[in-house]
């Protein structure tokens, strides 16, 4: 889907590019064959390439229109930016700002920006390059992060996390456009913000509810849909893994109990899903939109 309706809200989808494609043994230490081959009907093509046995993933913004506000979630890899060792997310050319305008909206109409964490993939677009330095895509929103996770961004060596903290983070920060968050924010009556450690130690979600209808926009807590039946595998990058699968457990709990559809950062093709009970564990029914 690209666009969904929740109650009065209207999502976009705005893809800055596919992958990263990590081989399923790699991205998941804890990965059982077994449960890859009762899934496979489904699984392949969409979510699983099956001559590389790599996972099949994107990585995309959303878009929430509500009551007078543009809120975008996750701004994906971005322009220009240094990102060796990861080849092809470095010096990037991509036209995600196009595909935003393609879904009607110009970056000085974006009212909040909101990163879920802040690893490379969910905050590249916060900055754009102009006249040889960083500045604020978006120059007129408020950029919301999390506290935990500012500082613990902040306290990182010279790695790839450090290089992003200081060409997508630092800027927002510097032209006073950053508000951080510490426990629940509530940013109007529909929209809640609020702490999800565990893939990241300052992690946090937003939860809508629009006239009726909920969604949950997650991040990086589930990477792939084979975590809604495996809620108790961690990829090789979350920090905290028991707080990982707590965390994990917790927002499907919610999907269930509150028909929330779950809306992560990296599914792929439809992207979304509702979320039922199996057993112990749980299932998806995909969102067609
Ligand atoms: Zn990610």
């Amino acid at each position: 889907m690209n666009q969904l309706a929740i109650g009065e809200a209207t999502v976009d989808r705005v893809e800055d590019m596919p992958g990263p494609s990590f081989r399923l043994t790699t991205m998941f230490p804890d990965f059982d064959p077994a449960v890859f081959e009762r899934h496979r009907d489904w699984l392949v093509p969409n979510y699983v390439n099956v001559e590389k046995m790599a996972l099949v993933m994107s990585l995309h913004s959303w878009v929430i229109r509500v009551g007078g506000l543009t809120v975008l979630v996750d701004t994906c890899i971005g322009n220009d930016k240094d990102r060796l060792p990861a080849e092809p997310w470095h010096q990037r050319q991509g036209p995600y700002l196009e595909r935003l305008a393609a879904a009607g909206v110009r970056p000085e109409q974006v009212d909040l920006v909101m990163c879920t964490h802040l690893h490379p993939d969910h905050v590249g677009w916060n900055t754009q390059m102009a006249d040889g330095r960083w500045l604020p895509t978006f120059p007129n929103a408020k950029y919301l992060f999390s506290r935990t996770e500012y500082e613990h961004f902040q306290a990182k060596a010279e790695d790839m996390d450090r290089q992003c903290f200081e060409d997508s983070v630092l800027p927002i920060v510097e032209h006073e456009q950053a508000e951080m968050t510490e426990g629940a924010h509530a940013i109007d009556p529909g929209m809640l913000i609020e702490p999800a450690p565990g893939h990241t130690p300052g992690h946090i979600t937003l939860k809508l509810e629009s006239g009726g209808d909920a969604a949950i926009f997650t991040g990086d807590i589930l990477h792939h849909p084979l975590q809604v039946y495996r809620p108790d595998w961690n990829s090789r990058f979350c920090a905290l893994p028991d707080e990982a699968r707590r965390t994990r457990r917790a927002v499907l709990e919610h999907c269930v109990e509150r028909g929330a559809l779950l809306m992560p950062a990296h599914f792929g093709a439809p992207h979304c899903c509702h979320v039922h009970r199996e057993g112990e564990s749980f299932g998806l029914a995909w969102h067609h939109g």
